[in-house]
C-alpha cells in the first residue's frame, strides 16, 4: 500500500492544470515578467539593461523549450506531491500514455511497485537536502503492461524561501542494455544446451543455502550429483547432435522431478547437480532420487533408437558440516563415484569415510606413478593352448605390481587407477617393451619359443596418443621383434571410447603384420558388429561364459555360437578361464580350437616359462 505523503514527492495526483503553462514558473528565473529582485517590482536596474535582459531570458527559455521538447531523452517535471507536471515526448513515448493520462495520475503509479520504496527515499533525501541529484536505475510500468528499464538522473529546484518547488527528472531508457545485461548474465549462469543452471550459478545457490542453514538449523538442504552410465556409448555410436537431444531430454525429465525452488545444475559433460532447498527431511531426498529413477527409467526415442539412460548419483544429506560450497560438490561427486563402481547401486550417500577412500585412491596414484621409476612391474606370462595341435602356442603377459607395502597386486587393481591417472601410456609401453625384449630372449635360447605368439593387453588410452603407432614401431625395431609375432588383445572399449583415430591406428598396426584379437567377448556392447567391421583375427571368449557355460544352458549357447561365429568368419576363437577337466572336455567336444585357464596354466613369471622352454616337451599338453 502506498502512503499517501505529500512530502516524500510521490503521493497520489489529484489532476494537474495545463502543462504548458507551467514552464514559466518552474523556471522562474526564466520568466520575464517576474522581477525576483525583492523591490517589489521597483527594480533598481537601467531599464534598457532590463529590456535586454528580458529578451536573452526569452531568447533561453525559447531554447529551453526546443531542448525540452526534442531531447532524446526524456524529461519531466515533478511537483512536491509527485505529480507529473509536464513531460517531453520522449519522456511520453517512453511510457507509452498520452500527456493528459501521465498527468492525470502520479509519478509513483508507473513505477514497478519492488522499485517505489527505493524511489520514494531517493526523493526524500533530495528534499531534506541531504544530496544535489539522485541516479536511479529502475523499471517502470508501460501502459500496454510492458516492463521497461530506465536510468533517472533528478534534482531538485527550490524557492526563494528554500522550499521544495518542482523535482526535474530526467528519464534515459536502457531497456535494449539491460536486455542485453540479462541475456549476458544469463549466458554467465547458464548451459547453453540445456539451459539449466550451470556450476557457477549452482555454487552461487549452494554458497547461500550453507549461510542460511548456518542462520536457521531449520533450514535442511542436500545435494545430489548425478552421473549417467554409459552416455559416451550414445554420443560415439549416434552421433553428438543425438547425444545433445538426449541430455535435453534428460534435462528436461529432472526438471520434472524437483520443485522450482530446486536448482537443478548441468556441469558440462553427462553431470548434473541438484540442490534441494528448504527440506522438511533430509529423507525426502530419497524420495526425489526415486522419482528421478523413474523419470530416467522410461525409454528415450532417439532417430528412431529405443534408448535407456542409467545414472549413478551421490547424495550429500549432512550438508550442515559444511562451510563452503566446493566441499559439498567434491563428496557429492566421491559418493557418485561410489555408487557407479557398485554397478547397480543407483544412489550413494556420502559418509566420511568415503573421505578416507577417496585419500587411499589418491595415495595409490602417487605410488603408481613412483612404481615405473623403481621397477616394481612385472610380467607374468599365461600360455594359451592348442586343443587341436595339443601344445603351447602363445604367451599373453599380464602385469604385475610389486607393490613395497601390498606385495604383489593384480591388474584389476591398478590399471584402472592408472587410466585414470593418465599413467596408462607409459605403463603399457613398459609392458610392450619388455614383453618384447623377453620374448627375444627366449627366442634366442629356446628354439621352443621360436613360433610362441606373445598376446599383448593394450588399453584404449594407449592409442589415444597421437604417435603411438610410431611409438609402438619404435618399440619392434629396438627389440628386433617382428610383427607377426605380435598379437594385441583389445576389448571393445578401445573401439567405444577411441574416435576413428584410434581406429585407424589399429588398422595401421594389422598393416604391419600385427594380428588383433577381440578380448573378453561377450560382456561388451553389440559385438558382432565389430566383429565384421574390424580385421580381427581371434575372439576370446569371456570367462564369465566358460565358468557357467555346463550349469548354465544360455551361457552354453553363447559359448557355442561364438565358436559356430568364429568358424564362419574365420576366426580364431579361444576360450578364457578354463578352470576344470569339464569344461576342457566340453570344449574340446565342441571342436574348440584354443584354450586358457587355471586348468592347463597359471599365469607364471618369465623364469617359469623359461623352465617350461627348456624341458623338451614343457609347452606338450598332459590332456
Ligand atoms: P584379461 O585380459 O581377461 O586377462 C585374463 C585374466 O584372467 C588374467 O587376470 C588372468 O590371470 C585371469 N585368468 C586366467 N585364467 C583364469 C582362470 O582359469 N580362472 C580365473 N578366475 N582367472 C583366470 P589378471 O592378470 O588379473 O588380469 C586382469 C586384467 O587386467 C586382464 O584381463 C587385462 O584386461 C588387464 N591387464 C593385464 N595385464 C595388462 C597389461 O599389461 N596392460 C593392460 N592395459 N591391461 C592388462
Ligand atoms: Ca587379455
Ligand atoms: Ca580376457
Amino acid at each position: 500500500m502506498r502512503q499517501d505523503d505529500s512530502s516524500d514527492g510521490l503521493a497520489q495526483g489529484q489532476g494537474s492544470t495545463s502543462p504548458l503553462e507551467h514552464a514559466p514558473e518552474f523556471f522562474p528565473a526564466l520568466n520575464p515578467t517576474a522581477c525576483r529582485s525583492g523591490n517589489n517590482g521597483e527594480c533598481s536596474l537601467p531599464c534598457d539593461l532590463l529590456a535586454r535582459a528580458k529578451r536573452r531570458l526569452l531568447g533561453s527559455e525559447q531554447r529551453f523549450r526546443t531542448l525540452f521538447e526534442h531531447a532524446g531523452f526524456g524529461i519531466a517535471l515533478i511537483d512536491p506531491h509527485g505529480r507529473i507536471l509536464d513531460m517531453n515526448k520522449a519522456g511520453v513515448s517512453f511510457l507509452g500514455y498520452s500527456l493528459s493520462e501521465i498527468q492525470a495520475k502520479n509519478a509513483a503509479d508507473y513505477i514497478h511497485p519492488d522499485d517505489v520504496q527505493r524511489t520514494r527515499e531517493s526523493f526524500r533525501e533530495l528534499e531534506e537536502g541531504r544530496r544535489d541529484y539522485f541516479e536511479l536505475t529502475k523499471r517502470y510500468l508501460r501502459k500496454d503492461g510492458a516492463l521497461v528499464w530506465g536510468r533517472q538522473i533528478v534534482t531538485l529546484v527550490r524557492k526563494e524561501n528554500d522550499e521544495p518547488d518542482y523535482f526535474i527528472s530526467m528519464l534515459e531508457d536502457i531497456t535494449e542494455n539491460r536486455r542485453a545485461d540479462d541475456m549476458l548474465r544469463h549466458l554467465a549462469f547458464h548451459d547453453a544446451l540445456t539451459e539449466l543452471a550451470n556450476r557457477a550459478l549452482f555454487l552461487d545457490r549452494l554458497g547461500t543455502a550453507i549461510r542460511r542453514g548456518k542462520r536457521n538449523p531449520d533450514f535442511i538442504f542436500s545435494v545430489l550429483f548425478l552421473d549417467l552410465d554409459r552416455f559416451k556409448l550414445i554420443n560415439d555410436s549416434l552421433g553428438h547432435p543425438a547425444g545433445d537431444a538426449m541430455l535435453c531430454e534428460i534435462a528436461a525429465r529432472l526438471t520434472e522431478c524437483v520443485r522450482d525452488s530446486d536448482t537443478l545444475a548441468r556441469f558440462g559433460g553427462d553431470e548434473f547437480a541438484i540442490l534441494l532447498d528448504g527440506l522438511s527431511d533430509p529423507l525426502e531426498t530419497l524420495k526425489i532420487i526415486e522419482r528421478i529413477r523413474n523419470a530416467l527409467a522410461r525409454p528415450f526415442f532417439l532417430d528412431g533408437h529405443e534408448l535407456f539412460a542409467g545414472a549413478s548419483i551421490g547424495v550429500v544429506l549432512d550438508t550442515e558440516r559444511y562451510e563452503n560450497p566446493d566441499e559439498i560438490v567434491r563428496d557429492a561427486d566421491i559418493a557418485m563415484y561410489r555408487a557407479k563402481e557398485n554397478g547397480n547401486a543407483v544412489y550413494e550417500i556420502f559418509d566420511s569415510r568415503m573421505h578416507e577412500q577417496a585419500r587411499e585412491v589418491l595415495r595409490m596414484e602417487t605410488d603408481l606413478r613412483k612404481a615405473l621409476e623403481r621397477g616394481e612391474f612385472e610380467l607374468y606370462f599365461q600360455p594359451i593352448v592348442s586343443l587341436r595341435g595339443n601344445r603351447v602356442t602363445g604367451m599373453e603377459a599380464l602385469i604385475r605390481w610389486r607393490h613395497p607395502e601390498r606385495g604383489l597386486m593384480s591388474p584389476g587393481e591398478f590399471i584402472p587407477q592408472a587410466e585414470e591417472a593418465g599413467l596408462i601410456f607409459d605403463i603399457d609401453r613398459w609392458v610392450l617393451a619388455n614383453a618384447c625384449s623377453i620374448l627375444d630372449l627366449w627366442s634366442e635360447r629356446y628354439t621352443a619359443a621360436h613360433d610362441l605368439l606373445l598376446n599383448i593387453n593394450l588399453s584404449a588410452k594407449y592409442f589415444l596418443k597421437r604417435d603411438a603407432v610410431d611409438d609402438f614401431s619404435e618399440i619392434l625395431r629396438v627389440t628386433g621383434v617382428r610383427p607377426s609375432r605380435l598379437r594385441l588383445e583389445i576389448t571393445e572399449n578401445l573401439i567405444l571410447d577411441g574416435d576413428e583415430h584410434v581406429t585407424g591406428k589399429l588398422l595401421k598396426l594389422r598393416a604391419m603384420g600385427v594380428s588383433l584379437a577381440l578380448d573378453d567377448f561377450g560382456t561388451g556392447y553389440s559385438s558382432l558388429s565389430y566383429l565384421v567391421r574390424y580385421p580381427f583375427d581371434a575372439i576370446k571368449i569371456d570367462r564369465s561364459f566358460t565358468r557357467s557355460m555346463l550349469e548354465k544352458p544360455n551361457d552354453m549357447a553363447i559359448v557355442q555360437s561364438v565358436l559356430a561365429l568364429g568358424k564362419n568368419l574365420g576366426l580364431e576363437v579361444v576360450a578364457e578361464g578354463v578352470e576344470t577337466l569339464e569344461q576342457a572336455a566340453k570344449l574340446r567336444e565342441w571342436d574348440c580350437d584354443f584354450a586358457q585357464g587355471y586348468f592347463y596354466f597359471r599365469p607364471m613369471p618369465a623364469s617359469d616359462v623359461m623352465d617350461l622352454l627348456a624341458k623338451p616337451s614343457g609347452l606338450v599338453l598332459t590332456y
